[in-house]
């Protein structure tokens, strides 16, 4: 299949969707860069975390956060396979995943001036040429030209069980329906929030892979890949 030099995948889709799985997978098929956007709020909601920017019931001290934007620093290294988030020098990518960050991160992503700032960064990470994203609003707002435009879904139940899966591995004491709170109420967030809500973009190509296994769902987005680049 003929790609060209510059080629954008935008992933987007509801939490635990397995976005990352089929974007990783991807780039490793095509030789793509992948940039995880999710990582990135993430990496800002520990950063708000570690300065006090929470306060009691979790209420955002804004000012302070915007004060500090700028000082915030965020890479992604490849180390032996394994890809790394940094965040001001520090790998972070365990912490990043942890309920303190998955709980509180769509408070802080739904912040203008955080956003402004990321989706800043993330277009200038997007001109590296052949690169894929998955996120939120890549296709709706990061790169809305898109060359091809991948929007995923699942079912609540499919989606709660894998991560409760990922999630006992480090946090033994994590409940079913704790982990599926958490997605109902980040989706909610997410789809109802004033700036760059999560929705699918009118050319997105829709994946549910409730019923499909990671295998498939490769599969199908590379038929996608090669329709779209079809001559
Ligand atoms: O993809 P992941 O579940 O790691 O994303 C964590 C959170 O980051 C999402 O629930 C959402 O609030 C936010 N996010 C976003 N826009 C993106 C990517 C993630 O608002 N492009």
């Amino acid at each position: 299949m003929y790609i060209p030099e510059k080629f954008i995948i935008a992933v987007d889709g509801y939490s635990s969707c397995v976005k990352s799985t089929l974007a990783k997978g991807l780039a490793k098929e095509l030789g793509f860069i992948y940039i995880d956007t999710g990582a990135m709020y993430r990496a800002v909601t520990l950063f708000a975390l570690d300065n006090d920017v929470f306060g009691a019931d979790d209420q955002i001290n804004e000012n302070l956060l915007r004060s500090m934007i700028d000082d915030i620093k965020i890479e992604f290294k490849i180390n032996a396979e394994q890809r790394d988030t940094i965040l001001n020098g520090e790998i972070v990518s365990g912490k990043i995943r942890s309920p303190q960050v998955s709980n509180r991160v769509s408070l802080i992503s739904k912040l203008k001036f955080v956003r402004k700032r990321l989706v800043a960064l993330q277009r200038e990470m997007g001109d590296a040429g052949r690169v894929i994203l998955d996120g939120r609003d890549i296709g709706t707002v990061v790169f809305p030209k898109a060359d091809l435009k991948i929007f995923m879904t699942a079912s609540i139940e499919v989606r709660t069980n894998r991560r409760w899966k990922e999630m006992k591995l480090k946090y033994p004491n994590v409940t079913f329906d704790e982990v599926k709170e958490n997605l109902t109420e980040r989706d909610r967030m997410d789809t109802t929030r004033k700036e760059s809500p999560l929705k699918r973009a009118e050319d997105a190509k829709l994946i549910d892979n409730s019923e499909l296994d990671r295998k498939q769902q490769l599969q199908v987005a590379i038929d996608l890949v090669e329709k779209t680049t079809e001559i």
